[in-house]
C-alpha cells in the first residue's frame, strides 16, 4: 500500500520521532503551522475517522491517553489544540488517521 505514515511507521521515511510505542507513534510535522506541531498515528493503517469501529477504537483512545504527555514534553506548557480532517471537505491529505497537536503559542480563534 502506497501510504507515506505506514512508510514513516516501518522506517523506510525518515520523521522527527517525539514518541512511539507498540500502537502508535508521534513525529513532527514537515510543513509546521505552529511553533509546536506533532502529528499522532496509529501503527494500525485506519484511513481516517470515518473508518474508526468499535474493532479498532482502542487505538484512537490509547492516542487520547497519550496525548497529554506527548503535548507537554513537546512545549504545549499552556495549552494546545488537536485536530484531525476527515475527507475532502476537511482537505484530508493524508490518507492515514492522524491526529494534528498544535500548541507553543497563542492560537488564532478560526477554525474555518
Ligand atoms: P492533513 O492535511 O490533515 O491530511 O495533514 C497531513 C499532514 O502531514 C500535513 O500537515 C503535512 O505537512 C504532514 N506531512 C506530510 N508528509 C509528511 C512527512 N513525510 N513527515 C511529516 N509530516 C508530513
Ligand atoms: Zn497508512
Amino acid at each position: 500500500m502506497d501510504c507515506i505514515f505506514c512508510k514513516i511507521i516501518k522506517g523506510e521515511i525518515p520523521s522527527t520521532k517525539v514518541y512511539e510505542d507498540e500502537k502508535i507513534l508521534a513525529f513532527k510535522d514537515i510543513n509546521p503551522m505552529a511553533p509546536v506541531h506533532v502529528l499522532v498515528i496509529p501503527k494500525e493503517h485506519i484511513p481516517s475517522c470515518d473508518g474508526i469501529t468499535a474493532q479498532n477504537s482502542a487505538v484512537v483512545a490509547h492516542i487520547f491517553e497519550n496525548i497529554p504527555e506527548i503535548a507537554k514534553k513537546c512545549g504545549c506548557t499552556n495549552g494546545y489544540r488537536v485536530i484531525t480532517n476527515c475527507g475532502d471537505d476537511a482537505k484530508q491529505s493524508v490518507k492515514h488517521l492522524h491526529f494534528h497537536i498544535l500548541g507553543g503559542k497563542s492560537l488564532p480563534e478560526n477554525m474555518g
